[in-house]
């Protein structure tokens, strides 16, 4: 029974995203929600550890906007570093009892909170039986290095602590799955590989499927690192995507299938600096921060509107003329020229052809 329920979830997503091939949705169907800017990280390449947020929004205020907006079916629940709220379980519970068609929850961790507190939330999270639930480990070197670009000494151990507790909890929870998110910049340039072969010596569970790759973006709106310069020259960024793509196990998991898509894109990406495929911000998914500001992107400073003002509804954000103007900016191909996984996985979910070919 609870497998049939999966499945027709899975199919509803599945059947969402095919249609937004063909036309515009309406109405989203993946929401990322940095549930608080607060993070105890002091990275390199990301300015959010500098904030110190007040006002952010409430477990009620939560629960007004999952009540209002019941139609989410992946809501990736990020932060800062989302476990440094206390509550959310809670926030996590919110949406599960809210969202009749929710298939997929991700979120990630910097890995520096307390590791059984973390765990013990983890299970608790995974108690509510959302049909998935991947978490993404920040990693973005070998012991060394990742503690340095993280400015957290012991950060690389901590990270490997979480991969173990969560490797124990998948014998008991099959819905659980995680990988490492490993941010490309100037100061791991060359280094993919070394880290890889690092991991797998320290967890001989990991296989390079393990591992998903971004490159690190500038963005005003959420790593408020504006100021900040990490970019790689030359071709050493697009050389270790290929060398992934080239070490990666083929799956029949849609998960798997569309990273390796986002993997192929992303290379090339790096050498054009283009866009390979149109956004779908607004209409497939859309950016709420912590305080309530609807964006189209994480990687687009625009704010359409906050859910204070229209009673928790984000329909009048979304169809505002603000809204209106942002589409029409994506249809002429005029948005942002970024490639992240928080937009791209729904981007090729609604252009299918990409995927296959
Ligand atoms: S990249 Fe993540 S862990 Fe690092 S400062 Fe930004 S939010 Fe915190």
């Amino acid at each position: 029974m609870v497998k049939m329920a999966e499945t027709k979830k899975l199919i509803k997503l599945s059947l969402t995203a095919l249609k937004s091939n063909f036309k515009e949705l309406g109405q989203p169907y993946k929401m990322t929600f940095s549930i608080t800017y607060w993070c105890q990280s002091r990275c390199l390449t990301c300015d959010i550890w500098q904030l110190r947020p007040k006002g952010e929004l409430t477990l009620d205020d939560v629960q007004k906007f999952a009540m209002k907006n019941p139609y989410f079916k992946w809501i990736e629940l990020t932060g800062g570093e989302p476990f440094m709220r206390s509550d959310v379980v809670e926030i996590a519970r919110t949406f599960k009892e809210h969202m009749n068609d929710l298939y997929l929850l991700t979120m990630p961790t910097n890995s520096l909170c307390e590791k059984n507190m973390v765990l013990n939330k983890v299970r608790q999270i995974l108690e509510l039986k959302v049909p998935r639930f991947i978490m993404t480990l920040s990693l973005d070197g070998n012991r060394e290095l990742h503690d340095k670009i993280r400015g957290v000494k012991g950060n690389f151990d901590k990270v490997m602590d979480m991969a173990r507790g969560l490797h124990e909890l998948q014998s008991t929870y099959k819905n659980l799955d995680f990988v490492f998110g490993y941010t490309m910049s100037k100061y791991n340039a060359g280094m993919l590989a070394k880290t890889i072969e690092d991991v797998k010596a320290e967890l001989p569970f990991v296989t390079y499927n393990s591992f998903h790759v971004n490159m690190g973006q500038i963005s005003d709106v959420y790593y408020k690192n504006t100021g900040l310069d990490f970019s790689i020259t030359g071709n050493s960024a697009s050389d270790e995507v290929k060398y992934l793509i080239s070490k990666r196990h083929f799956s029949a998991d849609p998960a798997q299938v569309i990273e390796g898509a986002f993997l192929k894109k992303l290379e090339k990406y790096i050498r054009t600096g283009k866009i390979p495929v149109r956004s779908r911000s607004l209409d497939a998914s859309v950016f709420m921060d912590s305080y309530g500001n609807v964006y189209p992107s994480i990687m687009w400073d625009r704010k359409i509107g906050n859910i204070k003002e229209t009673d928790y509804s984000l329909f009048p954000i979304l169809h505002c003329s603000e809204a209106n103007e942002v589409k029409r900016l994506i249809k002429e191909g005029k948005e942002p020229s970024a490639w992240t996984a928080c937009e791209a996985y729904q981007a090729l979910a609604g252009d299918i052809k990409t995927v296959i070919f």
